[in-house]
C-alpha cells in the first residue's frame, strides 16, 4: 500500500497501534484506535498538513488496525511533517502506544532517529525492552487494554457531556424562543411579567449553562447505590447556577424551576450513559425517582419551618407538589402528556412544540398560576388549554393568550417541562431511537 501511493510520488501518514502478541485488535483496541484515528487527523489539518482522503486505506483486523493517507507536502518538508506526527504521539496521554508515522516519496519510512522509551517500564529504550523480551507478553497485554478501556470511557464521558449539555441549552432556548406563548415570556412579549424580557432569559441562560458539563460528570461519577445522596450533590451545583442566574438578571427568579428540573435530568442521564450505550425511558424515570424518593413529604410538610418558599405556600393551600412532585414521580406529566405529542417527530417546529406545551399545560396544576391566582382561575386556564389542543386553530390559541393576559398569570411551570420534554426528546432522537411509543 505505501508502494503504491509512493508509486504516485507522494508521501503518506499513517497510524497504527503498538500491540504485542496476537490477536493484535480485539472490541477495546478497534475503540481506542477509532479514537486516535480522529484525533490524529484533527492534528494533522490543525497543523494545515494537505490529507488527500479519498485515497485513504482504514484496516481493522486483528493483525492490527491500520491507518494510511496521502499527503500533498505542499510548503512542508518531511522533517515538518515528521514533528508533527512525533508531537502528536508525545501529546497523547497514551502516545507511547501510538505509532504515527510518516513514509516518504517512495514508500520508505521517514524517521528522525529517535528513538522512544518503553511504554510499559519507562525507563529504556522500547527497542532494547522488545529485543531482549524483558516483558512477559500478556503483563504487557493485559497493561495496555486496561489503560486503553480507560482512556475510552473517558473520551465516551467527554463527549457525551458535551452532547447532552448542548442538548439541555437547545431545550432552554427553543423553549424560550416557542411565539407566542400564553402569559410567557418569548421573542415579541413579556407575557404576564414586568421584571423580565426575552433578553433577561438569554442572560440567565448563558449564565447557568456553563454548570451542564458538570452536573452530567456528577452522574457519570457517582457510585453510591442510594441515589437519595444524589440530591445534595445536585442542590450543591444548582444553587451555584441561581446565583449565576440572579448576578446575570439583577436579581430576577427567570429559571430556577427549570435549573432544579434540567439539573436531574442531566444527572440521570451521566448516571444512565455511565452504565450503558442504550438511553431507556424506564431507566431515565427509575434514576430521577430513586434521587426524588419522598421528596414531597420530606420537604412540603415540614410544618416546623418557618420561611415558606412559593411552591411550600401553594402545597399548603392546595396539596400540590410543583416541581418537587413532578420530580418524585419521575416526570410523570412529561412522559404521559409531553413525550408522547414528540413521538415520531423528526424535526421540532413552532406548531408540535405548541401542541406539546398544551397538552402539558392542560394537565399540570402549574403552581406559577396558583401563586398569582386560585383554583378556578387554573382550573378554566386548563380547559381552555384541552381546547386548544382539541381544536388547535387561532380562536381557541388567542383565548388561552387572552385569559393569561386578563387574569395576569403566567404557565412558568409547564414551560418548564415542556423544556424538559424537548431534552428528553433530543436525547432519545441521538440515540437512534425515533418511534418511541411510550
Ligand atoms: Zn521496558
Amino acid at each position: 500500500m505505501k508502494r503504491q501511493i509512493a508509486l504516485k510520488g507522494l508521501p503518506s501518514l499513517s497510524l497504527s497501534l503498538n500491540v504485542p502478541g496476537f490477536p493484535k485488535s480485539n472490541a477495546t483496541v478497534k475503540a481506542f484506535f477509532g479514537y486516535c484515528l480522529q484525533e490524529f487527523k484533527y492534528a494533522l489539518k490543525a497543523n494545515q498538513v494537505n490529507l488527500i482522503e479519498t485515497d485513504s486505506i482504514e484496516i481493522v483486523d486483528v493483525a492490527g488496525d491500520f491507518y494510511l493517507v496521502p499527503c500533498y507536502p505542499g510548503r512542508f518538508t518531511l522533517k515538518e511533517m515528521k514533528v508533527v506526527c512525533e508531537d502528536f504521539e508525545q501529546n497523547h496521554p497514551l502516545g507511547r502506544f501510538i505509532d504515527a508515522d510518516l513514509n516518504d516519496q517512495d514508500g520508505v519510512s521517514f524517521s528522525s532517529g529517535k528513538s522512544k522509551l518503553c511504554f510499559f517500564c519507562l525507563e529504556r529504550p522500547a527497542i532494547e525492552c522488545r529485543r531482549e523480551k524483558a516483558h512477559e507478553p500478556e503483563e504487557l497485554r493485559s497493561f495496555m487494554f486496561l489503560k486503553m478501556d480507560y482512556y475510552c470511557r473517558q473520551q465516551h464521558e467527554a463527549a457525551m457531556i458535551k452532547k447532552l449539555s448542548s442538548f439541555a441549552q437547545q431545550a432552554i432556548l427553543s423553549e424560550l424562543s416557542l411565539t407566542p406563548k400564553p402569559g410567557l415570556v418569548d421573542k415579541f412579549s413579556n407575557g404576564s411579567h414586568s421584571d423580565m424580557n426575552y433578553q433577561t432569559f438569554i442572560d440567565s441562560t448563558a449564565a447557568i449553562s456553563p454548570w451542564f458539563a458538570e452536573l452530567v460528570h456528577e452522574g457519570f461519577s457517582f457510585n453510591d447505590n442510594d441515589l437519595t445522596k444524589a440530591l445534595p450533590l445536585i442542590r450543591n451545583i444548582g444553587l451555584r447556577m441561581e446565583s449565576a442566574m440572579y448576578e446575570a438578571t439583577q436579581n430576577v427568579n427567570t429559571q430556577k424551576g427549570i435549573v432544579f428540573l434540567m439539573g436531574l435530568s442531566l444527572f440521570a442521564c451521566g448516571r444512565l450513559f455511565s452504565q450503558t450505550d442504550q438511553f431507556s425511558i424506564e431507566e431515565f424515570r427509575g434514576i430521577i425517582q430513586d434521587i426524588c424518593k419522598d421528596l414531597v413529604s420530606k420537604e412540603m410538610t415540614d410544618s416546623l419551618k418557618m420561611v415558606k418558599s412559593h411552591g411550600e405556600d401553594i402545597f399548603d393551600q392546595h396539596g400540590f407538589g410543583g416541581a418537587r412532585a413532578e420530580a418524585e414521580s419521575g416526570f410523570a406529566t412529561v412522559f404521559d402528556f409531553g413525550l408522547p405529542r414528540l413521538a415520531g417527530v423528526a424535526k421540532l417546529n413552532d406548531e408540535v412544540l405548541l401542541q406539546t406545551f398544551f397538552a402539558i399545560a392542560a394537565n399540570n396544576n402549574d403552581t406559577n398560576i396558583l401563586y398569582r391566582s386560585n383554583a378556578e382561575v387554573s382550573g378554566v386556564f386548563k380547559h381552555l388549554c384541552k381546547n386548544a389542543l382539541a381544536d388547535f386553530n387561532d380562536q381557541n390559541y388567542s383565548a388561552v393568550i387572552d385569559f393569561c393576559k386578563s387574569e395576569n398569570i403566567s404557565p412558568g411551570g409547564s414551560a418548564d417541562l415542556l423544556a424538559v420534554t424537548i431534552f428528553v426528546w433530543s436525547v432519545i432522537k441521538a440515540n437512534g431511537q425515533l418511534g418511541f411509543t411510550n
